[in-house]
């Protein structure tokens, strides 16, 4: 049986996160309003007017291609792209064609197997969006609140090799457009769109076969199903003898299948010509280094440095660079810390990440600030709480925006250090649980844990677990 290698290109269009459309005024998101609200005549194409470029799309572009490791040219052209559909109501859309803002560019993404994929960057250009048709039973309905809203598309080389490659590509773009703040990058709300082209080709083969397109593909996981699903179909009908010709396919999510919905179209269809009614963007470029001036460290190199620089596994240095506002909290709560970045680490993966979940908070909301938290640490690394307090504090600061200190001036938290104390306790428990001391003294050292629990319980969590279990042992063995 012949072994087959999966060829995956992902095309995506990106909304950016604009105030306004990118020729006209207009509000550019409009997510949940009613249909038909945020139009004017220049998104819905009158005669007689003309579009005006949205300095902000093109800020964003910049970033995105230099993110992207993408050429930026110094002039760049709109073109009109031509076809006729009921949700264009110009009968044209105004995007880039041959001389795009980006020329090349790539994206280097771990695979599963520790190795790097790198996924070059055939296309990416400005381009505004189209409308919505609503499908209803005997009618359609036009939606132009999408209209010249400003998108990024991207294509990809066809270099992605399985739909977890795809998958992955995917939410290192999405995390990627966040870090820079380009877009909110919600799959859901179509903030990040994809159409999957898929083939198949024996093993060690460099041929490249017709494509299947997948459009309708509304979330990462729906891309991983849709792919998967596509590579089975496509060897199964290669084994059969019969050819594979592109088609353009429909992902249905709940029944788990594709429908065909037409032919590819080429683009020479769409009779491509300049927009004559925008000038070219001119980058000087002193403008250009301004905007790029502004571009962060980016997160696979942030996670890098932070495994380098902090000693931390990858797994940790990953979450934590999952989101920059949490790479940022991160590191300014290690500078107040000045301890061992791992601890840190560990005190966020445990139980920050915990907080945050529960209250749907993002890190810069937190009242529990990255000094609060170094305090926290701190307090329990000089023994004055023992960790299970200082993880109750971390909520207690959390809620109150109090200091961690006064918290447990106010609420007397501190840990019994009094060996004394700890061992008149100890004795006390020892002496009215007989027969688990007798269990234990019968060789089912398990016990112990329990007797430390007891302890922990009367001593209102102040005691070192440590100590007690010091103390403990040395009463049961005398
Ligand atoms: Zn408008």
């Amino acid at each position: 049986m012949t072994k087959y290698e999966t060829v995956i290109g992902l095309e995506t269009h990106i909304q950016l996160n604009t105030q306004s459309k990118i020729f006209c005024s207009c509000k550019a998101d409009s997510w949940g309003d009613p249909p038909n609200t945020n139009i004017c005549p220049v998104c819905t194409g009158q005669p007689g007017v003309l579009p005006i470029p949205n300095k902000a799309v093109i800020k964003k572009g910049i970033l995105l291609a230099a993110a992207m490791n993408s050429e930026i040219r110094p002039v760049s052209f709109f073109d009109r792209k031509n076809y006729f559909y009921p949700d264009l109501p110009k009968g044209y859309q105004i995007t880039q064609y041959d001389m795009a803002l980006g020329k090349g560019g790539y994206m280097d993404i771990p695979t599963i197997n520790g190795e790097t994929r790198r996924v070059t960057i055939e296309k990416l250009h400005l381009e505004e969006d189209a409308g919505k048709t609503i499908h209803k039973p005997g009618r359609r309905l036009l939606d132009f609140n999408r209209c010249g809203v400003p998108l990024i598309e991207m294509v990809t080389g066809p270099d992605l090799r399985s739909a977890d490659e795809a998958a992955e590509y995917l939410t290192r773009l999405r995390q990627l457009l966040r870090w820079i703040g380009v877009s909110e990058a919600e799959m859901e709300k179509g903030h990040l769109r994809c159409d999957a082209n898929v083939s198949i080709r024996p093993i060690g083969s460099t041929e490249l076969n017709p494509k299947m397109e997948i459009k309708n593909v509304n979330s990462i996981e729906h891309v991983r199903h849709a792919i998967n699903a596509e590579v089975k179909r496509q060897i199964k009908e290669v084994e059969a003898g019969r050819k594979i010709t592109s088609w353009t396919l429909d992902w249905d999510e709940d029944t788990q299948t594709l429908s065909k919905m037409r032919s590819k179209e080429t683009e020479a269809d769409y009779h491509y010509f300049r927009e004559p009614d925008l000038l070219p963007v001119r980058l000087d470029a002193e403008e250009k280094d301004k905007v790029l001036a502004q571009l962060p460290e980016l997160p696979l190199k942030r996670q890098a440095r932070f495994e380098k620089e902090y000693e931390l596994p990858t797994y940790n240095a990953e979450i934590l660079t999952s989101e920059r506002a949490l790479s940022d909290y991160f590191e300014a709560t290690v500078k107040f810390y000045r301890g061992e970045a791992k601890q840190v680490s560990n005190w966020i993966m445990n139980d920050v990440l915990g907080i945050l979940n529960e209250r749907g908070l993002s890190a810069p909301e937190l009242q529990l600030t990255p000094e609060r938290l170094a305090k926290v640490i701190i307090l329990v690394d000089n023994k004055v709480i023992n960790t299970s307090t200082g993880r109750d504090i971390l909520r207690k600061v959390e809620s109150s925006g109090k200091d961690p200190a006064q918290i447990v001036e106010e609420e007397g938290l501190s840990q019994m250090t009094d060996n004394a104390a700890i061992e008149k306790v100890c004795a006390e428990i020892i002496e009215e649980n007989p027969s688990q001391v007798e269990q234990y003294q019968n060789g089912k050292k398990m016990v112990l844990g329990w007797l430390i629990g007891q302890v922990m319980g009367k001593t209102r969590g102040k005691a070192d677990p440590q100590a007690v279990r010091a103390m403990l042992q040395k009463l049961l063995s005398d």
